[in-house]
Parts: C-alpha cells; sequence; structure tokens
C-alpha cells in the first residue's frame, strides 16, 4: 500500500478556508459588527418557483409506484439532454444525444476528466484561475505550467507556440478575473491545441453573465473547436444550484485521439463509476429551460448584475484598474495603495468589515489584485462600495 504522494505538493490551506478562518476570528473578536460578504462565489437567491415546482413534481413521482425511478440512464435523462440539445442549437450549434453527459456539476467533471488521459500529462493552466484546476492536476501527479495572465493582457492569457502541452484549462468567463475572450482570442487557442494535439477543457459555467453578444458563451462557436474541446458547465451559477447539483459536460464525435473517440472513453468511464444524477434533480433542471423558467432565472441574473454594475462604477469613479463585472460576477482589481493582496484584505476586514478575496489565492499573478463579487445583496454592495470610496 502507498498512499498518494501527490497530496503533500499540495498548498496546506484551501484559499476559502484561510479566508473564512480570518473572518469567524474577526467576528468572535468583534460580535456587533455587521459583515460584508463579497468574497465566496456562492449563490445568495434561493430556486426560482418554476424549478421548486418541477423538484416537487418528481418528488411525488417517486412516491407511487407507477412513476418511481430506480437507477437512470449513464448519460443522464434524455427529457434534460433534448433541451440542452436545443438551445446549442438555437445559438447555431448542432449537438446529439450521445454527445451531451448530465453531471453533478462542474468541479466534479473537472477533475474526473482526467481520467481520459494517461498521468504525467502535461497540462496548461492561466494562472491566476479556480484553485480546483490545479488541485486536481497535482494530485493526478500531472505536470503543470501555466499561462501567465496578468494587468498587461488583461487577464487573458494567450498561448505560447514554443511550448508543448497535452492538456489545457480555459475558463470564460475567467474566475477570478471575470476576463472573457473573444472569439478571435479563442480561435487563437483552438488552432494552437489542435497544432500540438492537446485537448482543451472549456469551463463555461459563467456563460450566462454573457452582456456583449458577440463574445462566444460555448467555445463550438470557434471553428474547429469540436476536434480538440470539451466543454463542461453547471447551472450553479445561471440557476442558483450550486446546493441542488446539476450540470452536464460535452465531448463531440469528433474528438478524437490516438483512434479513440473521447465520447466513447467517457461513456465507458461514467458506466464503471458513476450512477448518475438523481431523477428528481434532473426534472428540477429541465425546469429552467421552460419559458417561466428562463424568464425567472434571468430575474436573479440581473439582479446579479445590477450589483456587478455598482461596483464597477465605484471603480470607474476611483479610477481603479480592473477586468470582469460587464460579462461575469467577478471583478477583480489592482490593490488600493498598491497594497499586497492579503494586506488588503486584512485592511478591508478589520477597517470596513468587508470581505474580498486576496488574489493571491489564486495564484502568483493574482497577488496585487483583488476580487469582490456580484452575489450579495444589492443594499450590502451599495454600502460596502461607499465604504471603500470613503476609505480610500
Ligand atoms: N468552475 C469554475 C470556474 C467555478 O468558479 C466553479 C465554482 O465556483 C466551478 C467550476 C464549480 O461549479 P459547480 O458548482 O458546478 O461544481
Amino acid at each position: 500500500m502507498k498512499v498518494n504522494v501527490n497530496f503533500e505538493r499540495l498548498k496546506k490551506n484551501f484559499l476559502f478556508e484561510k479566508v473564512s478562518s480570518k473572518v469567524s476570528d474577526f467576528a468572535k473578536r468583534n460580535p456587533s459588527k455587521k459583515i460584508y460578504n463579497m468574497g465566496i462565489g456562492d449563490v445568495t437567491k434561493p430556486l426560482a418557483k418554476t424549478i421548486i415546482k418541477g423538484l416537487n413534481d418528481a418528488v411525488l413521482e417517486m412516491s407511487e409506484e407507477e412513476t418511481f425511478k430506480g437507477y437512470g440512464p449513464y448519460r443522464g435523462y434524455s427529457f434534460l439532454i433534448n433541451n440542452i440539445i436545443k438551445e446549442f442549437k438555437e445559438e447555431g450549434i448542432s449537438l446529439e444525444e450521445s454527445e451531451i453527459f448530465i453531471s453533478d456539476g462542474a468541479k466534479s467533471d473537472c477533475a474526473n476528466i482526467l481520467n481520459l488521459f494517461e498521468k504525467n500529462q502535461k497540462v496548461l493552466i492561466p494562472n491566476p484561475v479556480y484553485p480546483a484546476y490545479e488541485d486536481t492536476n497535482i494530485i493526478y501527479g500531472n505536470q503543470i505550467v501555466y499561462a501567465n495572465a496578468t494587468h498587461e493582457n488583461n487577464f487573458l492569457a494567450m498561448p505560447d507556440e514554443n511550448q508543448d502541452v497535452d492538456l489545457i484549462y480555459i475558463c470564460s468567463p475567467n474566475n477570478p478575473t471575470g476576463a472573457t475572450y473573444n472569439k478571435d482570442q479563442l480561435k487563437i487557442w483552438v488552432d494552437y491545441a489542435i497544432s500540438k494535439d492537446a485537448v482543451i477543457i472549456f469551463d463555461s459555467v459563467y456563460k450566462n453573465f454573457i452582456e456583449d453578444s458577440t463574445l462566444p458563451k460555448s467555445i463550438y462557436e470557434i471553428e474547429d473547436a469540436k476536434k480538440c474541446a470539451i466543454e463542461i458547465y453547471s447551472f450553479s451559477k445561471s440557476a442558483g444550484f450550486t446546493g441542488t447539483r446539476c450540470g452536464y459536460t460535452i465531448i463531440p464525435k469528433e474528438l478524437v485521439r490516438n483512434g479513440s473517440c473521447l465520447k466513447d472513453l467517457w461513456f465507458r468511464r461514467q458506466t464503471a463509476s458513476f450512477n448518475g444524477v438523481a431523477y428528481i434533480i434532473q426534472k428540477g433542471a429541465e425546469a429552467i429551460f421552460t419559458r417561466q423558467g428562463q424568464e425567472q432565472i434571468k430575474e436573479n441574473l440581473n439582479y446579479y448584475k445590477e450589483n456587478a454594475k455598482i461596483i464597477c462604477n465605484t471603480l470607474n469613479e476611483m479610477n481603479v484598474f480592473y477586468t470582469g463585472g460587464k460579462n461575469s460576477p467577478y471583478i477583480w482589481f489592482k490593490c488600493f495603495n498598491s497594497l499586497g493582496s492579503w494586506e488588503l484584505f486584512d485592511l478591508m476586514l478589520e477597517k470596513l468589515q468587508i470581505v474580498g478575496t486576496p488574489g493571491e489565492g489564486f495564484g502568483e499573478n493574482g497577488k496585487n489584485f483583488f476580487r469582490l463579487t456580484a452575489f450579495g445583496k444589492k443594499e450590502d454592495t451599495l454600502k460596502a462600495m461607499e465604504l471603500i470610496k470613503n476609505f480610500f
């Protein structure tokens, strides 16, 4: 028996644990002070009424012998997959049922997808980025190289032709920077991946925040992307499913490596180690695609987008450099007074009771940047921005 030694290579403190232990320490010392939490990327609005009805109806079906469901199809139920196909068709992207796999969210599939590839792959990960890509690749024993996203390139890293890689993670709109690739930039990534025989893992969980209609919501809007990209999405941020858990992964039939169709390997992987997402949850997700469902989730999304605007307006007034906010729930700004990101975190917590996320937690390139999220209450966002404006 040998324990996976790669765990020793992980950073000891998971970012949000460190943030929450600092916040709870402050709260213990200052029990009467209100804290404005703009740190965590979790949604705060409850599930839409139509989704609740979908869930409720499915619960009742489970109570009758005629409608009870046991194990579901490995791929997910057709009623949900067909809605996804229809949505993509409206955007001019044709997909087949066998290319879509319903999942319990993006985080698990971002990690599990590594089952498709041999260990010791060379993996290109943007820096800064959502920490789960790095952690899971370390656990798998992969070799990580970074694509630098910096102030100079507006936090949109581009490939280096001289670098050979096997796997490439792209998150657009990005967490934490909110930066979003345009079609020309994504085409460069697609061409690069094809030239290196690499596979892109494209994380589109924030696509519903895109307002600019010229920006791509799916990598399959880019020519040839089906030959090199897997797309991972979840209903977490668009429909408030962070605690309900449902998403999907797309592996196009054109994605073939070493003579193997990756979607067939993934199907085999799912039959070996996944028994599907609960019927009840998939019925709740189906309700997202109804007319009322779409209207109701839009209402929540607009609420968050309004918060993002409030934050952007404040930073504009203060003349501070930032990315995101326009097509993303994240606003990524240069730390006030040239502070380091943990220094700014401590100062804002102690003096203003505002909790954000230090950029450093997402990678080396974030050490002078700070992330605020638009997922809070509007009145808190307004108050926090007033406090920031007055203090800095
Ligand atoms: N991908 C990115 C970029 C995220 O920011 C998150 C969550 O914050 C996830 C994936 C995980 O989402 P899920 O709730 O679907 O697991």
